[in-house]
């Protein structure tokens, strides 16, 4: 994995996903947290998606492949393939804290999800725990409400919610951010259909990974 060298105040963030495959809707509103921010890089972990859960169509290889053309041109972004490594799926809080041991206690870092995702967060395994290891950044999403479906949950935001953006560089973890990103209505689940129906997916993933995904034959 190529990364740059760390320097205590830089907040480094990643972006977890099964990018099957990876589009606009994870790249540009990404590109724009880093601005409003100040995010140097982002290293983008490919999911090793556990057997009991569907599929993705596309391969671990193919989406890694697809991970490493979307960003070829853009220095923001890095690929950490460790989770497609593994042979048994791991929750994202133990790759978190694997990352957390290896880079220190010190970093600021952080990991970054759509609001949809923060919607379902109380699902993860030991979702609490996220937060002990990093700040939570969180993408504005389309079709996504804003308030949290309990109370409970609605307070947690509440509690660790911060939106002075300096803030999330002064410590090492602990804080939910709500980014004012673009709202891009793209989702992998789209483009799999346009595909099987035969529909042009053009700018809703660049170029290299849609001529990839042609050559390949995938999702046909
Ligand atoms: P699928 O349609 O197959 O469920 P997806 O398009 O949601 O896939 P994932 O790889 O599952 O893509 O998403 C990885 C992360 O990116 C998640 O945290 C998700 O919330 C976020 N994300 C995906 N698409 C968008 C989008 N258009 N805007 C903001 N966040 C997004």
């Amino acid at each position: 994995m190529a990364t740059r060298p760390e320097h205590a105040n830089t907040l480094h963030a990643l972006f977890g996903g099964t990018f099957d495959p990876i589009h606009y809707g994870h790249l540009r509103p990404v590109e724009a947290l880093a601005r409003e921010v100040g995010l140097s890089q982002v290293t983008l972990l490919p999911n090793h998606v556990p057997p009991h859960r569907p599929q993705p169509e596309a391969t671990p290889q193919q989406r890694l492949k697809m991970v490493e053309l979307a960003i070829i041109d853009n220095p923001l972004f890095a690929v950490d393939d460790r989770e497609l490594h593994r042979t048994t799926p791991s929750y994202t809080i133990e790759t978190l804290e694997t990352i957390r041991q290896q880079r220190g206690t010190a970093l600021p870092l952080a990991f970054i999800i759509g609001q949809d995702s923060l919607l379902t967060l109380h699902k993860w395994h030991r979702w609490q725990a996220l937060l002990e290891v990093c700040h939570l950044l969180v993408l504005a999403r389309p079709g996504y409400h804003d308030r949290m479906d309990t109370p409970e949950l609605q307070q947690w935001l509440e509690q660790h919610r911060v939106s002075d953006a300096r803030l999330l560089s002064q410590q090492p973890q602990g804080y939910i951010y709500l980014a004012d990103t673009p709202l891009l209505e793209i989702s992998a689940t789209e483009i799999r259909q346009r595909r099987h129906q035969g529909i042009s997916c053009d700018d809703l993933l660049p170029r290299a990974v849609q001529r990839y995904i042609e050559l390949q034959g995938l999702y046909r």
